[in-house]
């Protein structure tokens, strides 16, 4: 072999590892986090960005909880006629913080059944990034809203995890999303349940986010709850990266200090189940950003 042909000397390889390290320590971008339109988070959203920037975040988007039909849980979300400075206020801050840090728009929508039609019109009437599908209602009852935990009650809890799997792959096969948010929120108290029936559903579940090319969010907010865990489990996420699913990672911050919460965990909980990459997105195009 010509002396020209010859590997580059090994400093160069160190070199070079060490800039493929710097994606190792890479912060991920967080696409979750709300403002005090829904009345039950904390701080502006500048104080957010400028969280993220403390927090050596790259990138992050709001996604704030949309309004429902005919007024539905308003008092937890932002209403009908706020959507439009919402989106306002967040594309002027993505202008203020351009260069710095990428703000995104997203926005999150309940999924009930019926309510199509509704989420259709709204994800049409601005260019949002993206939209987070989250199933926090099983009919009416709230399951994961702490003032209607007594509803766990008089319900039988396997029956709940069915009910919500299959709301959750209605939701993926809807196309309305691009993310489904904290697919596995019916634990959030700590009503956990592996049956049979259960991880049949959970497969149904996964099954049809493959089929839809919908995201799974992976979220540190379950640390920060009674059960103490990130959305979704372990095996779940191993499932979905075993089909070879796409993941966002979310903090689900309703205050600054929760911007990108234990963004590590999720990131390794991620490599360790051979996910190379986690989605963001613009203008609802998928942007992939390695984490391996
Ligand atoms: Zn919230
Ligand atoms: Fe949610
Ligand atoms: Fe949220
Ligand atoms: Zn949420």
């Amino acid at each position: 072999m010509h002396p020209s042909m010859a590997a580059p000397p090994p400093m160069r390889k160190l070199r070079h590892a060490g800039a493929s390290g710097s994606i190792a320590h890479m912060a991920l971008p967080d696409l979750h986090m709300h403002t005090p339109r829904c009345n039950h988070a904390t701080g502006a959203p500048r104080d957010y960005a400028e969280a993220a920037l403390a927090a050596g975040l790259p990138e992050i988007g709001f996604s704030e909880h949309a309004p429902m039909p005919n007024g539905f849980d308003a008092a937890w979300r932002m209403s009908e006629a706020e959507v439009g400075d919402y989106f306002a206020e967040i594309r002027e801050l993505a202008a203020r913080y351009r260069g710095r840090l990428v703000v995104r728009i997203g926005i999150e929508c309940d999924f009930r059944p019926g309510d199509e039609p509704f989420l259709r019109e709204l994800l049409a009437a601005h260019p949002w990034d993206y939209a987070l599908g989250s199933v926090h209602f099983i009919g009416d009852w709230g399951f994961d809203n702490p003032d209607e935990i007594a509803g766990w009650e008089t319900r039988d809890v396997e029956e709940v995890h069915l009910a919500y799997y299959d709301l959750v792959a209605r939701a993926a096969a809807s196309g309305l999303f691009d993310v489904l948010a904290h697919p596995d929120l019916v634990k959030k108290f700590g009503h956990r349940c592996d049956t049979p029936r259960v991880r049949e559903a959970e497969r149904r579940m996964l099954e049809a986010a493959a089929r839809a090319g919908v995201a799974l969010e992976i979220s540190s907010a379950g640390l920060r709850k009674p059960v103490g865990e990130v959305y979704p489990a372990k095996r779940l996420v191993a499932a979905a990266a075993d089909m070879g699913m796409a993941f966002a990672f979310g903090s689900d911050a309703h205050a600054p200090g929760e911007v990108g919460h234990a963004w590590r965990t999720c990131r390794d909980l991620l490599r360790a189940a051979g996910v190379r990459a986690v989605r963001s997105f613009a203008r609802r195009r998928p942007v992939d950003h390695p984490i391996a």
